[in-house]
């Protein structure tokens, strides 16, 4: 249908100028140079002009009508297009403007402008919409194509970090972007069409205003402003204020703020940096100069200026003649010389410091170089005097220890964790050398297994893994039959670390064990046999009845038996191991107050008091200071002590070669009663023997008148007083004449003995002459020795002084001169002699030349009665005579003995107190 037609229907009846404006009108919307249609409400063309029709790429209107069902899904790009134009249509009466976006025939996107009406009919039916359409592309894509740039800058602008505002002449704000706002906490609405002190505070404001005030005199200019962000964090920005000049006038001003903070800091750093740099470079333990191509010192840092006699600082800016000379540059030239083609000479120079002592120094030259030129040279001067001293001083240390290396006793082996895992021998020592029986030429370089016996091998190399693996020192024993027999050895691994701390050597240290191993066994051994020893020891001395105390030179009890505590204590109480002296006496006083005795009490029974030392212990104190002082260093017998059940002790203790005691217990109870039996039994029978001697005496005595009747009426017989009597009678009475002469001697004998045993003798002791009641004895026995044919020598002459009582004394000697004169031989002699003894002693000596007595039987003499085989030959005796001798020579202070044997003669004698010659004390 063509809008003709449309035009025609809608028109009705018409007249022939009606039909001129309607052509008119068709041409005009054919050639009109915009879209003109009219469509139908369910979405078709009703009509459409040429130009939409090219408009939507269509060749002819026809074209385009034939195609074109459904204007919704065909032409819009959005469907939902024509609905919002029917939406429109319905709620404004008609739709303008409205732009969207349609497919052309070639499927191309285009943009189109809109504009539509209903058209009714008279009476009111809506017909068809009419409207025409305008292709709006090309503005569109411009618009577009600006909207981007705009965005595009606006994020350029944001995105910089830089803040951007501008500011008219009344100092409103006009544009900010987001960093500027940000810096100034503001939102996007608040800034625009804002004052700048309202935004910044007066003080800002104020702070600013030699800036704003520059800016708007048409000057550029620059600032730093600190500013806490937003966000609280500090920051530095660096503002320029750029004058926007229009016409000759500044019409406002741009803000560009820009965040310098990193930079400030780098900057804060790079000089912080560059002091640390020129603290380091004095700091450096060389001198470092800068020369210039000229030999023209740039720098020097102020080393060594505390040592030497330079000053470094004085060298800058001078040529290094003026600093060392002429003459040393010339010949430090081919240094200079190599150092500027760029090379890095080096010499050692000593130079004297300060103090005149010679230091080395290492010169070194380095170029510097800028591209390819060298542009000056640093010379680096470096004091290595110490460390020349330090390589000495390690040399020589290196060679202390290389020669404890060579001598240690232990085996020292350094072996190397191959990269395989295994070990290999570097190093060892002569005690190693000596332990594997192999020069150390041949060991190095070998592997564990190539020179340990399989088996110890491979524990060895298992120490070995251990001690690299684990990375800690292992030790371990090794037996090992070498060139000297079988050894143990102790062997320690200990890891070595390289630089960065892994294990790659191992020491291993070996030390021969065996000797010590056998010296430890046989101490253990001895330990053995001397604690069973001991237990023997403890065992013989608990089987002792007697009891044992070892104190020690502590003066504390190390050992001791049972039995003296068993013995001796009441129980519960005794000594125990580790008592001292001190609480041993309390035992004691336990003990006796347990027998119901004081210690005072006990002490004066023990007969101790006898002692005159112990004259002033007279009560339980004064004897428990002196008990406890006796205790600690008494030795020898110790008095009979009482202690529990009746029994007694002695203590018996020597000094030990420790310096403590030994003590036995000695039980005396037994023998102690026994004493006391036998001295009641001595007493009885001493009182029966008195009364035997009173019996003698008197029966003697009563003898003696008959008997002297006898000898005296025979007497007189004899001599024929009462007439002559024949021959035999004349023998007869003979006869009776000596046995009653006899009987009277033994009656006499009898009588002496008793007197003396019943200590009926009294003697008193003088100073008497010896010689002389010698010589009187002799005197009355000479003529009994001539009538026997015996020579009775005479006693030499002197005095000799003693204590003694002269009858007693002389009856001593006839008794003795007698004896030897009847136990003689025919032509005999006797020898009567007086010497001096020791310890004042007289001897007063009776020898004779007679029969003697036979050695063996010289015990019997002394006995009552006992004449040694005598009874029964020729000599008239009584065998009293010899014991009265001893009696008597005992009361008077004296003491006899004898020498003799058979056929060689007696010999008595007598020792008499000697004494001062009387009148001369
Ligand atoms: P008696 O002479 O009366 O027999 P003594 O007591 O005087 O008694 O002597 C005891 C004995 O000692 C003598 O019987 C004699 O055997 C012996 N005897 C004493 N003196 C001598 C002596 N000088 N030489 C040899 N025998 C002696």
């Amino acid at each position: 249908m063509r809008v003709a037609d449309v035009t025609e229907k809608a028109s009705g009846s018409r007249g022939p100028v009606v039909d001129e404006a309607l052509k008119l009108y068709r041409e005009m919307l054919d050639n009109a140079p915009w879209g003109v249609f009219h469509s139908t409400a369910d979405g078709r063309y009703i009509s459409a002009n040429q130009a939409l029709a090219k408009l939507y790429g269509y060749a002819s209107q026809v074209e385009m009508m034939a195609a074109v069902k459904d204007i919704a899904r065909q032409i819009y790009v959005d469907p939902g297009r024509r609905e919002e134009f029917l939406r429109r249509m319905h709620e404004d009466g008609a739709v303008s403007s409205f732009e969207s976006r349609i497919y052309r025939r070639d499927g191309a996107v285009i943009w189109i402008s809109e504009s539509a009406r209903p058209v009714h009919d008279a009476a009111g039916n809506f017909l068809y919409f009419e409207g025409n359409v305008e292709d709006i592309t090309r503005i569109k894509n411009t618009e577009e194509e600006s909207r981007r740039r705009e965005a595009g800058l606006r994020q350029l602008v944001n995105a910089i970090g830089v803040g951007v505002s501008y500011w008219d002449r009344d100092l409103i704000c006009r544009f900010a972007n987001d960093p500027h706002r940000e810096w100034a906490g503001i939102g996007p609405d608040e800034i625009l069409g804002q004052h700048l002190e309202k935004l910044m505070g007066p003080a800002r404001f104020a702070a600013q205003k030699p800036y704003r005030d520059a800016v708007f005199r048409g000057e550029t200019t620059a600032f730093r402003l600190p500013l806490t962000t937003l966000s609280g964090e500090d920051v530095e920005l660096q503002i320029l204020f750029t004058p926007d000049v229009r016409d000759g006038a500044v019409v406002g001003y741009y803000a560009v703020g820009m965040d310098v903070t990193a930079l400030v800091r780098a900057e804060a750093e790079l000089a912080a940096h560059e002091k640390e740099l020129r603290l380091l470079v004095n700091s450096m333990p060389s001198l470092i100069t800068y020369w210039d191509r000229d030999l023209i010192c740039r720098f020097a840092n102020d080393r060594y200026n505390d040592q030497v006699e330079w000053d470094s600082a004085s060298f800058i800016g001078k040529h290094a003649s003026e600093i060392v000379g002429a003459e040393q540059i010339a010949r430090d030239k081919p240094y200079h010389e190599a150092v500027l083609r760029g090379e890095r000479p080096t010499f050692m120079v000593a130079l004297p410091n300060k103090n005149g002592e010679i230091r080395h120094f290492r010169m070194d030259f380095v170029p510097k170089f800028e591209g390819r030129d060298v542009v000056g040279f640093y010379l680096i001067a470096t004091d290595l005097t110490d460390l020349k001293n330090a390589e000495t001083a390690l040399r020589e240390n290196e060679a202390r220890y290389r020669e404890v290396f060579n001598n240690i006793a232990d085996a020292i082996f350094l072996t190397e964790v191959t990269p395989e895992g295994r070990f290999k021998v570097l190093e060892v020592n002569p005690a190693a050398e000596h332990q594997m029986g192999m020069a150390a030429a041949e060991l190095v370089g070998l592997h564990v297994e190539e020179y340990l016996p399989p088996e110890t091998a491979e524990f060895v190399n298992r120490q070995f893994l251990h001690c690299a693996e684990r990375d800690s020192v292992h030790r371990c024993e090794i037996e090992l039959d070498i060139a000297t027999g079988h050894r143990i050895i102790h062997v320690t691994f200990a890891p070595i670390h390289d630089d960065k701390g892994a294990v790659r050597r191992i020491l291993g240290l070996g030390r021969d064990m065996t000797e010590a191993r056998e010296m430890e066994q046989a101490m253990l051994a001895s330990e053995a046999r001397e604690r069973l020893a001991h237990g023997r020891l403890m065992d013989a001395i608990e089987s002792l009845s007697d009891g044992v105390v070892l104190w020690g030179p502590d003066g504390r009890i190390q050992m001791l038996n049972s039995a003296v505590t068993e013995h001796y204590f009441p129980p519960g109480h005794g000594f125990t191991i580790g008592m001292s002296h001190g609480e041993a006496y309390d035992q004691f006083v336990y003990l006796w107050r347990s027998i119901g005795l004081s210690p005072h009490q006990a002490y004066l029974m023990t007969e101790a008091p006898n002692d005159p030392k112990a004259a002033d212990i007279s009560d339980d104190e004064t004897f428990a200071a002196f008990a406890r002082n006796w205790l600690e260093t008494f030795t020898g017998t110790s008095p009979e002590i009482p202690g529990v059940n009746g029994r007694w002790f002695v203590i018996h203790r020597q000094r030990t070669r420790e310096g403590g005691f030994v003590e036995f217990w000695i039980d005396v109870t037994e023998r102690r009663n026994r004493e006391r039996e036998l001295r009641a039994a001595w007493a009885e029978a001493d009182a029966a023997n008195r009364a035997k001697s009173r019996f003698l005496a008197q029966m003697s005595h009563e003898l003696r008148t008959p008997l002297n009747a006898v000898i005296g009426f025979s007497d007189l017989m004899q001599k024929e007083i009462a007439g002559p009597m024949s021959p035999v009678q004349a023998e007869y009475c003979g006869y009776i004449h000596n046995s009653g002469e006899h009987l009277l001697q033994l009656v006499q004998g009898v009588l002496d003995y008793a007197a003396i045993e019943s200590d009926e003798i009294k003697v008193s002791l003088t100073t008497i002459d010896a010689a002389l009641v010698l010589n009187q004895a002799r005197d009355l026995m000479l003529p009994l020795a001539q009538k026997a044919g015996i020579h009775l020598a005479p006693v030499c002459e002197g005095e000799a002084w003693v204590s003694a009582d002269t009858l007693r004394l002389r009856q001593i000697l006839i008794n003795l001169i007698a004896n030897a004169v009847k136990y003689n031989r025919s032509g005999g002699e006797v020898r009567l002699d007086l010497t001096a003894r020791p310890s004042h002693m007289l001897r007063i000596t009776i020898a004779d030349n007679g029969i003697g007595i036979p050695k063996e039987r010289l015990g019997e003499l002394f006995r009552p009665f006992e004449r040694l085989g005598q009874e029964g030959g020729g000599v008239e005796g009584t065998g009293l005579g010899l014991v009265l001798v001893r009696r008597l020579a005992e009361r008077i202070g004296g003491s006899v003995g004898v020498e003799s044997d058979t056929g060689r003669g007696s010999t008595f004698w007598i020792d008499l107190p000697a004494a001062s010659v009387p009148g001369q004390d």
